[in-house]
This record gives C-alpha cells, sequence and structure tokens, in this order.
C-alpha cells in the first residue's frame, strides 16, 4: 500500500518554495530527526492566491509529455477529483463560519481549461524541477493572463494547476516573499481527491504537519495525537487508505489558524513555531 506520511520539503535554485505532498515511498528504519525551531516560511496573505476567503480560480493546465498524452475522458475524470476537493474545502471554510468559493469546473468555464506541451519527461526519477518551473514561468505570463481573468471574475486570487498524466510526487509552487507571486501546483495521475485539496490548502497559507517537515517533533507528535486524520497531517484514512472518491480528513483548527479561518488557537501560545 502506498504511504503518504513521508512527504518532504525543498528549495529549488531559484528559492521557490516548494510542499511536496504525495506519495514518496516510507524509508525503512528509524527516520532521522531534525530539529526545527525556526517558524517556516508562509504564503499566508502572499501570492496570487492569499486568502481563502471570497472567490479564488483555478486554472487547469494539461501538460503532454514525450512519456504521457491527456484523453478527454482522462482530464473529465481530473475534473471529477478537483471538483470534489473544491467543494470539499467550501463545506469545511462554512464550518468555521467563513464563506469561499473555488471557481474550477472548466465544464462550466471554458476559459479555465487549456493545453500546453513541454518536449522533457516530468516524473520523479527524472530531473525536471528547473526546466518545468522555467515553463510554468512562461505559461503564468502568457498562456494565463492572471490580472484579466481575476477582474472577469471577480476573483479575489488564481493559481494555475498543471496536470500531468504519469505517476509523480505532487507538489504546490507557493509564494513566501520571494520570486514568482503567481502561485501554481503540479498534480500527476492518480492522485485522490485529498491530494488535491492538500496542494490546493497549501496555496493559501496551510503548513505541511507531518514529521520532519516544517515543524519540531514535539509539535508533530501532538498533531498526530489530537488530530490523527489532520489533512496538512496526512491524506489517507486512519489505517493508510487511499479514498479514490471521498475525502475522510480533517481540517483542524491548526490548518484552520494558517489559513486565516480561526484568528486564534491555543496551540499558537503552548507551540509559538505553530504561529501564523
Ligand atoms: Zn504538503
Amino acid at each position: 500500500m502506498r504511504k503518504w506520511e513521508r512527504l518532504s520539503m525543498m528549495f529549488t535554485p531559484r528559492s521557490l518554495l516548494i510542499l511536496i505532498a504525495a506519495s514518496a515511498l516510507l524509508a525503512s528504519g528509524e527516520p532521522r530527526m531534525q530539529e526545527i525551531t525556526d517558524r517556516p516560511r508562509s504564503s499566508y496573505g502572499l501570492g496570487s492566491a492569499k486568502y481563502l476567503e471570497g472567490r479564488n480560480l483555478l486554472y487547469s493546465l494539461f501538460v503532454d509529455t514525450p512519456q504521457s498524452t491527456w484523453s478527454r475522458e482522462e482530464m473529465e475524470d481530473t475534473l471529477q477529483n478537483l471538483n470534489r476537493a473544491a467543494l470539499y474545502i467550501e463545506e469545511t471554510a462554512q464550518e468555521y463560519g467563513q464563506e469561499t468559493k473555488l471557481v474550477c469546473d472548466w465544464q462550466e468555464n471554458e476559459d479555465l481549461i487549456g493545453r500546453a506541451a513541454v518536449d522533457f519527461e516530468i516524473a520523479d526519477d527524472k530531473d525536471f524541477v528547473d526546466r518545468l518551473d522555467q515553463e510554468i514561468g512562461v505559461w503564468v505570463e502568457n498562456l494565463v493572463d492572471y490580472g484579466a481573468m481575476t477582474e472577469e471574475y471577480g476573483a479575489e486570487g488564481i493559481a494555475l494547476l498543471v496536470f500531468v498524466n504519469n505517476p509523480g510526487t505532487s507538489y504546490a509552487i507557493v509564494y513566501d516573499g520571494v520570486d514568482n507571486p503567481k502561485e501554481s501546483v503540479v498534480f500527476f495521475a492518480g492522485e485522490p481527491p485529498a491530494v488535491y485539496a492538500h496542494e490546493i490548502l497549501h496555496l493559501f497559507g496551510a503548513h505541511d504537519l507531518y514529521q520532519e517537515a516544517e515543524y519540531t517533533k514535539e509539535i508533530t507528535d501532538y498533531l498526530q495525537e489530537a488530530y490523527p486524520l489532520e489533512i496538512m497531517r496526512t491524506v489517507t484514512g486512519q489505517k493508510g487508505e487511499i479514498f479514490e472518491e471521498d475525502i475522510v480528513n480533517t481540517v483542524s483548527p491548526v490548518t484552520a489558524y494558517h489559513l486565516g479561518w480561526l484568528d486564534e488557537i491555543e496551540e499558537a501560545d503552548r507551540f509559538p513555531q505553530l504561529k501564523r
């Protein structure tokens, strides 16, 4: 069974903060402990997708590579999971007393979808990050007009969703004050809706809450105990099950606070590293 806990974070040479969340294999043996004491950099209130309130746009770009192409049916399956994730986020926001709308259904809005191709492979065993990063830099300038689209839809923000139709480790490219403020996510084939929601939440300030990612072990141990199904901690069920259609995970008060849905939480006093 695939595991989802071992998710990691890295910086590209261009200092884009890339938050990874997907199916890295669980390493054997004891995980290496790393003491993290600083507050992690945040994308909350920054970049093209600032706040998860009001209306935000998600533009889907389906990218063909030498290794993989998209059929219409596969694109529609992807949209189904994206719609599930959007609905989950909207309903969860409501539980926290917040109104938010993610406009992403390109069957309803034809200008929310595009196609592109690259001449290199995009997969975990390939060295693609810099080249894809460059392509994304061009797409967000020339292919998707962030300013015009947000104006047209009366939206607060926008992000580009890049879909690649082969397996890989999906990740969000968020703006934390350095480099390109036009935010995006790269999604690989076969991701369940919980992964979609996890990555989209990153754009608006949510942090990875699993072990060895952004917070100390003391904090991740606490979160594991207090909020075992928290969506920024895990995207599976309690026993590691992958849900292809439903999202069984929760948005804990910690993530709600990181998203600005709550003004304060007791955990931020107890663990100052969790402060927004
Ligand atoms: Zn993540």
